[in-house]
C-alpha cells in the first residue's frame, strides 16, 4: 500500500488578482517504511503539497490516494486519510492547544475511545519515544522551550499511530545535535514501518536520510529519485539554485571507500 499522487495542481485564489499556482502537475509515490523528502526553496510549494498528503487541502485537479482511500470533497475517505497521515506543522504553536502535556498527547487516542487507564500507558510511552521526561506531564506545553514544544507536537501526532508521518521543516532552527537526534528518532519510526515524508529546504539532511527525494521549484518537479540520482544531477549542475559541494565531496569520499551512494543516516555519525 502507498501514497499515490497523480498530476496534482493547486491554485490559491483562482480567478482573482491574487491567483497563485502553488503546485503544477506533481506525480509521486511513496510507501510505508520508506523515507521521502520534499526539497525546495521557500515558496516552491512544499507546504501546499504536505497539506494535500493528509487531506487538509483536498485536490481540485489531480488525485491524492492514500492506502487506497481517495481524497475528494465530502468523501468518507477524508477521515480515514487524516487518521492514516499525521502532519507535524512547522511551528508547534500552530498545533498545540491543550493545557497540559498529558492532554495534548492524549487527545487523539482519547478521541478514539482508548480507556483512561490505557491512555496513561500510551502517553508515557510516546513521551519517552520523543525524549521528554515524564515529569513534564502536568506542565503547560506553551511554557516549554521551542525544542520541547516541537517534541510534544511530534508526540501528539505519534500517539495517533499514523501510518505516515509528514513533517514540515522539522530541522529548521535545530543545531547539529538536535538535527541528528531528530533524524535518529525518525529513522526508528521508519524501521517500525511508518512512512516518513520530510519537507525541508535542507538538501544535505535529505540526501543523508532519504530513500527518495522530490525537488520542487515554483510548484513544479525539478527532479525526483534516489539520493544517488539527485547527487548525479547536482554534479552536472542541473538543479537550478541548489548547490551542495560538501555533499558531493562526501559522496565521492564514500564511493572511494567502496560504499555505495545513496548515503543513509547511519553514515551520518562518521562526519
Ligand atoms: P513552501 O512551503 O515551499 O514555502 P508554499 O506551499 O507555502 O511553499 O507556497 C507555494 C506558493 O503558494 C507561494 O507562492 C505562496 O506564496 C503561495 N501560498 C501558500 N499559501 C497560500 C495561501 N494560503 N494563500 C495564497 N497563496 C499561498
Amino acid at each position: 500500500m502507498s501514497i499515490i499522487i497523480k498530476n496534482l495542481t493547486h491554485t490559491y485564489h483562482p480567478s482573482t488578482p491574487l491567483e497563485t499556482v502553488a503546485l503544477e502537475g506533481i506525480n509521486l509515490t511513496t510507501e510505508k517504511g520508506q523515507w521521502l523528502s520534499i526539497v525546495g526553496h521557500t515558496g516552491s510549494g512544499k507546504s501546499t503539497l504536505a497539506q494535500h498528503l493528509n487531506a487538509l487541502i483536498v485536490p481540485e485537479k489531480g488525485e491524492v490516494i492514500v492506502e487506497g482511500f481517495v481524497s475528494r470533497p465530502k468523501s468518507q475517505d477524508l477521515r480515514k486519510i487524516r487518521r492514516l497521515v499525521g502532519l507535524v506543522f512547522q511551528y508547534p504553536e500552530q498545533q498545540l492547544f491543550a493545557e497540559t502535556v498529558f492532554d495534548e498527547v492524549a487527545f487523539a487516542p482519547r478521541n478514539w475511545g482508548v480507556s483512561e487507564e490505557d491512555l496513561e500507558k500510551v502517553v508515557n510511552e510516546t513521551l519517552l519515544e520523543v525524549g521528554i521526561p515524564l515529569d513534564f506531564l502536568d506542565r503547560n506545553p506553551f511554557q516549554l522551550s521551542g525544542g520541547e514544544k516541537r517534541r510534544i507536537a511530534l508526540a501528539s501526532v505519534l500517539a495517533a499511530e499514523p501510518a505516515y508521518l509528514v513533517l514540515d521543516e522539522p530541522t529548521a532552527g535545530l543545531d547539529a545535535t538536535g538535527r541528528k537526534d531528530l533524524i535518529k528518532l525518525l529513522s526508528k519510526q521508519k524501521k517500525k514501518g511508518r512512512g516518513i515524508i520530510f519537507v525541508t529546504h535542507d538538501l544535505e539532511t535529505a540526501l543523508m536520510s532519504s530513500d527518495s527525494i522530490l525537488v520542487l521549484e515554483g510548484g513544479r518537479e525539478v527532479v525526483q529519485g534516489a539520493p544517488g540520482k539527485i547527487i548525479e544531477e547536482l554534479s552536472r549542475g542541473a538543479i537550478r539554485g541548489l548547490r551542495m559541494p560538501e555533499v558531493l565531496e562526501l559522496a565521492m569520499c564514500l564511493e572511494q571507500k567502496g560504499w555505495a551512494v545513496p548515503l543513509t543516516w547511519s553514515h551520518y555519525d562518521l562526519f
